[in-house]
């Protein structure tokens, strides 16, 4: 049967796409959708760093914010800042220019 085959084949190559990129494809889909849909007036600025994360050969679009740090450069954010994070907005790192969210994992 070669339905089978051809789907476990696809299967394994999205397991392998997954695990190679750094952050969910798919998550990130989802987050430029959410900044587009909320902020579209950032569609410029996150089209140069989706640009800049490809030349790069990884997501550096997005970071998540821990521990009140940027997760990709750990520049701390504002206290003010996180809590517009934590009610659904995006911010820009004030160094690495990265759209911050929020990640309650
Ligand atoms: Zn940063």
């Amino acid at each position: 049967m070669f339905t089978v085959q051809n789907k476990t084949r696809a299967v394994k190559q999205v397991a392998r796409v997954r695990s190679s990129a750094g952050v969910d494809t798919r998550q990130l889909k989802a987050l430029c959708e959410r900044l587009l849909r909320t902020q579209p007036q950032s569609g410029p600025l996150l089209k140069r760093l989706l640009a800049r994360s490809c030349r790069a050969g990884r997501h550096s679009a997005f970071a998540t914010i821990q521990n009140g740090r940027c997760a990709a450069c750990n520049m701390t954010v504002a206290t003010a800042r996180i809590q517009k994070v934590k009610a659904g907005e995006f911010i820009n790192c004030a160094n690495c220019i990265r759209f911050l969210y929020y990640d309650p994992r």
